[in-house]
């Protein structure tokens, strides 16, 4: 039906939708069944058992597909299934990949704990630097993972001119793009070979499930990523799915919202006294805010900070919040909040945080679409509940 380019906004909504021809279904059924019918022996034409394809897996395939720019894309159980099917497909025992350092803690702990015990190594490098990845090409290397913005600090890397050194060492190039999603970077066009998503934030951006997908145009890659998804068992549920599928409608409008508000937050915070430093690659105080201008569409919606502050305050500040919730995800409607240390980084221990610059007292925020004066005051009064010095603002109560 696209007889011209879409806006992002449509495709949300119309891009890669087909219509169910059995009851002609607005929204697309959920097939909740594991195997289907076969007309006759050897009829391999057939959807056949779930832990290979499902229908609502399929819709939900072809949707990311089209928000990505590519053939229909590649559905799993969850972000980390992705990654994990991801790597299973490129590299083996003796091979090697180069990966931010600055990354999701559980991107670390499966090279750690399950990768290199069979033989398959990584060196975790500063992708904010290209020179860095270029310096780290071994002839094993296949791969260059890079995360941009990165998990918790949001270090951003170059895609464009890391593309240009793996395309030059014919190495593949994959994108983890979850905090920003095509909506915002478009890996693919940069130049990426791979773009890698949790949907479980994001994309869903409801909270209401756990899923992660693979997108590429190389469709010799895509088979092998559904040869070990079937094989493994890593397939998306059909009911995670069907909710991606309705959650997906509303991704560039939500994050539209995440951004404006997630401004508005970090500039406030960026005036308080007793905030040391905001990572937000929206203010012109961030070290890469060009980079931030010239490779993505908007700056997203997460924000890290530190408190001018003991430890113990920080903790107590979290602990103070009433409106924003503690917990560890991001990319949904609720604002969350996340001390990186004790969760989603906790397995690096305190050495490896602090080479990467991931303080002990960092709070992360996934901003949401509440009102951010809202917000603004749940952090004031759970920073004065902490001790933190008393912000001085009243401006924070006139934002609308
Ligand atoms: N990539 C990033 C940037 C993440 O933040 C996460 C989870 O927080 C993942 C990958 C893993 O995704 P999942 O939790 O869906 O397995």
């Amino acid at each position: 039906m696209a007889s011209r380019n879409q806006d992002i906004a449509t495709v949300a909504i119309h891009g890669g939708r087909t219509l169910d021809s059995e009851a002609r279904a607005m929204l697309y059924p959920l097939y909740q069944s594991g195997m289907f019918v076969h007309e006759v022996v050897g009829d391999d034409t057939a959807i056949s058992y779930s832990r290979v394809s499902n229908p609502t897996v399929d819709a939900l395939e072809k949707v990311i597909g089209a928000l990505e720019g590519t053939a229909p894309a590649v559905c799993f159980r969850s972000g980390m299934a992705a990654e994990t099917a991801l790597f299973l497909s490129v590299l083996k025992a003796g091979e090697h990949a180069i990966v931010s350092e600055v990354v999701y803690g559980g991107t670390i702990r499966l090279f750690r704990e399950i990768l290199e015990p069979l033989g398959v190594h990584a060196t975790f490098v500063d992708s904010s630097n290209p020179a860095n990845v270029e310096a780290a090409i071994t002839p094993q290397t296949r791969i260059v993972f890079i995360e941009s913005p990165a998990n918790p600090i949001l270090t951003l890397t170059d895609i464009a001119a890391i593309a240009e050194i793996t395309k030059r060492h014919g190495l593949l190039l994959a994108v983890d793009n979850t905090f920003l999603t095509p909506v915002l970077q478009r890996p693919l066009e940069l130049g990426a070979d791979i773009s890698v998503l949790s949907t479980t934030k994001y994309i869903d951006g409801h909270n209401a499930t756990v899923g992660g997908s693979l997108a590429t145009n190389d469709a010799a890659l895509a088979e092998r990523f559904r040869l070990i998804r079937k094989t493994v068992g890593s397939i998306q549920a059909p009911f995670e799915a069907w909710l991606t599928l309705q959650g997906v409608k509303t991704l560039p409008a939500r994050l539209r919202l995440h951004c404006e508000h997630a401004q508005i937050i970090a500039e406030w915070l960026e005036a308080q006294p007793c905030v040391a430093r905001v990572y937000y690659p929206g203010l012109k105080s961030f070290p890469q805010h060009e980079l931030a201008l010239r490779q993505q569409r908007a700056p997203g919606g997460m924000i890290s900070f530190e408190l001018d502050a003991p430890y113990a305050t920080a903790i107590a500040a979290i602990n103070a919040m009433q409106l924003c919730t503690r917990a560890e995800s991001l990319g949904g409607l609720e604002t969350l909040i996340t001390h990186p240390a004790t969760t989603t980084h906790a397995d690096l221990g305190p050495e490896l945080r602090q080479h990467l610059g991931i303080s002990e007292g960092l709070i992360r925020l996934s901003v949401g679409l509440e009102s951010p004066a809202d917000i603004i005051a749940d952090l004031e009064q759970a920073f004065a509940a902490a001790g933190c010095s008393k912000p001085a603002t009243e401006a924070a109560h006139e934002i609308r």
